[in-house]
This record gives C-alpha cells, structure tokens and sequence, in this order.
C-alpha cells in the first residue's frame, strides 16, 4: 500500500492550499518541490528588512470573499494599492490610462472634456482585428505609441498586429481620477513577505526540497494513493508530442546603498528601444506609508525573453482564441494513462491564473475530492 493518501508535487500556491485542506480533513500527505524553498512564484526573500519578489510583483487583489478570508487565516494583509507608474521618453505618467494620464498628455480636466478628445483622436476602424487596430479604434494612435505599444512588444516579443486584443481589453480606461490598477474590492500584500505567508499554511506538512518528481517518476508514482502534478504537463510526457510554448522572464535584482531609488513599487518602462519592461522598488510594495529606517534598498529590472527549457516557464503562449491543440492532446493523453495523477495549478493546466483565483481552484477541487 502506498504511504500517503496525496503526494503534491509542487510547493506553489496550488499544492499549498491542497496540502493544507487535505490535512485538515485527516489525510496524509507528502509535498515533493524541485526548487530548494517553498512558495513557487509567490516566493519573497529577505534581504535585511525587504521582501524582495524573486519572481516578479505578486499582489493579491480579487472580488472574492471567501477566498479573501481564507488568506487572513495565515497571514496579515496590508493595504498596498497597486499604482503604476509609466516612464515614457523621460516624463512619468498615470497608468491605467484614466484622467490623470489625460490630463497629463492633453491637458484635459473634465471627463466631458477627455471624452471629447478621445472621440476626436478614435481611428474609424470597424472590426478590430488584433490589438494595434483596437487601440487605435479605442484611445488613438498617440497613446497606444507613448504606453501600448513598445511595452507590448517587448512583453511578447511579438508585433501587436499579430497579437489579439484579448490581451489588452483586461486594462480599463478610467474617465475617473481614480488610478488604482486593479478594479477588485480587496487588494494587498501579506506583511512579513509571501514565504512567511506559505510557512504558516504549511505548518507541520511535510515538505522535501531539491526533489524532482521526474528524476524518479517511477518511485514517486508508488508512492501515494493520488498525484496532484503542478509541473509541466509536457515536460511530465517527455515532451512526447514537442514543446507547449511560453513566454519566459529574466529579473535582475540589485541591492543599492540608497534609500529610495524610485519612489514607487512599480514603474513601466513603454519605450521599445529600453529592453526591460518594468522596475520594482521592493520596499514600496510593504510599507504603504513611511517608509522605514533602511540605508539600503532592493530594485529589480524585469526582462522579457524567449522560453527555452532551461528557463522559468512564465506566460502560456495560447493562440487568439485562447485555445492549444497540443495541451488538449496532452491531457487527454495524460487523463487516460495516469488515471491517479490530477494535473493542476498554472502549469498543468496550461494556464495564466492570479494568486486568488488559484486557490479558489485548489479550494474547488478539494470540495470535489471530499464530497
Ligand atoms: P507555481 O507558483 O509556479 O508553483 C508550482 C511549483 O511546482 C513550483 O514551485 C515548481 O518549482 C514546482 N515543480 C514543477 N515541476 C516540478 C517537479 N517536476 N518536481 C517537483 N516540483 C516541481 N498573481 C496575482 O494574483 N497577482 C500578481 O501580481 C501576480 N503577479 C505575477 C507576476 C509574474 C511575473 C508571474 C509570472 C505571475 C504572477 N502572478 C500574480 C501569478 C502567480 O504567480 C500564480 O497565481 C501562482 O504562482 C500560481 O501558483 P501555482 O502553484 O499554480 O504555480
């Protein structure tokens, strides 16, 4: 008989919350994690003081109760309110694009008086077909140059005309002043740092690191009576039927002996000849009023690139549609012949999902798996 009830492989936010719920209820179980620290991307380092995001801004923002409880049973959340910034030739701009960023290139005070303007600078386009032509139908050809479409570019190493506007249609133009990023009722970030986070929901849960499910599939797959696999489906076929493809990142993190570099958490970087997309200034992200006594703070230049798989696998590249033939193949295929293993979490799946929606996943499938 198998030793545990679940073997989760991958201690990310998914197989965390799975972990936590199966214990819980009573069952046993062991989480296998190649990287040799807990918390996936969400993973925070302290660096004297500073939560740095070693994978990339993480904030929490969601519409979701219960989900957001869920969360204040391991950890304190502050009141960070995501503010982007914009760094277009030299000049800082509001994004979203709202009243402030109007105001800012034309001038315009009233939103009757910005959505004049706007109307006036609408390219007459009838169908847009990719994301260049629904921005020139939406806001004009001057601000999807000066914020879209180097930063876009950059992003997913692709022309917008051969990108569809889905990607786009997620950010808001705001006729209001307000300049919050997100639109969702509860946004913040878990003070003491997203590791401190997963420590407590990890209490008393077995956890080994540096181990890789698949330098030992056949001894892990004896292992439980049930797999929750948040790797990569394909990688986990051997790539038997090729690639999935993604968009990777590279950070560069940079202690600097000063105390405030920039002034801000986040500041986007649109121009296409500048090859990082954003800065994060770590200290912004926790302390939301003064900032502390600190000399030293911790920046991180963020650099988009092609995926190869020697990389971090950040981004699906999914076709307009949403779609990928090659995932469906893969998990039928994976479905069929690992009947006891359950691919889930962003990787798996084949998918972008934020934190919250995550562990509304894992707390669905958790809810299915008892009942
Ligand atoms: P992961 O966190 O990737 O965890 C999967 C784990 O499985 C990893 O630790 C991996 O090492 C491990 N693993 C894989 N294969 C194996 C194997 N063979 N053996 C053992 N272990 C294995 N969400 C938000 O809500 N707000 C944000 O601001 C936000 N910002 C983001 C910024 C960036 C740049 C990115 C890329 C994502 C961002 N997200 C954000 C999304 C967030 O990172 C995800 O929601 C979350 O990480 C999903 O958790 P997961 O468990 O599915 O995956």
């Amino acid at each position: 008989m198998p030793d545990y009830d679940y073997l989760i492989v991958g201690a990310g936010l998914y197989g965390a919350v799975f972990a936590r719920e199966m214990v819980n209820a009573g069952k046993k179980v062991l989480i296998i994690e190649k990287r040799d620290h807990i918390a996936g991307n969400c993973y925070t380092r302290n660096d004297e003081g500073i939560n740095v995001h070693q994978y990339g801004a993480h904030i929490m923002h969601t519409n979701d109760h219960k989900v957001w409880s869920y969360i204040q049973n391991y950890c304190q959340l502050n009141n960070y309110t995501n503010r982007v910034k914009a760094n277009y030739q030299g000049t800082i701009y509001s994004l979203p694009i709202n009243m402030n960023t109007l105001h800012q290139v034309y001038g315009v005070i009233t939103p009757e008086q910005a959505e004049k303007k706007i109307e006036s600078l609408k390219v007459p386009i009838d169908n847009p077909k990719n994301l260049q032509e629904w921005m020139h139908a939406s806001v004009g050809e001057e601000l999807y140059e000066m914020f879209i479409k180097g930063y876009t570019t950059k992003q997913w190493g692709k022309s917008p005309t051969e990108l569809p506007a889905s990607i786009i249609k997620r950010l808001p133009i705001r006729l209001t002043y307000n300049d919050n990023y997100f639109n969702d009722r509860y946004q913040g970030i878990p003070i003491g740092g997203y590791t401190q986070f997963f420590e407590h929901l990890l209490d008393r849960i077995p956890v080994q690191l540096s181990t890789d499910f698949l330098a030992d599939r056949e001894y892990w797959l004896n292992q439980a009576k049930e797999i929750v696999y948040c790797g990569m489906i394909d990688e986990f076929l051997n790539y038997q039927d090729g690639e999935l493809e993604w968009r990777s990142l590279r950070f560069d993190h940079n202690r600097l002996e000063e105390r405030n570099y920039q002034g801000t958490a986040v500041m986007n970087y649109t121009e296409l000849d500048i090859p990082f997309t954003r800065v994060l200034e770590h200290k912004h992200f926790e302390h939301t009023g003064t900032l502390p006594n600190l000399g030293h703070t911790v920046v991180t230049h963020e650099y988009p690139q092609e995926w190869d798989r020697s990389k971090e696998a950040y981004y699906p590249v999914r076709d307009v549609n949403g779609e990928s033939a090659l995932y469906d193949k893969y998990h039928s295929f994976a479905l069929k012949e690992f009947p006891k293993v359950h691919f889930k979490g962003r990787m798996a799946e084949y998918i972008y999902r934020d934190m919250c929606p995550t562990i509304r996943s894992a707390l669905d499938f958790v809810s299915e798996k008892l009942n």
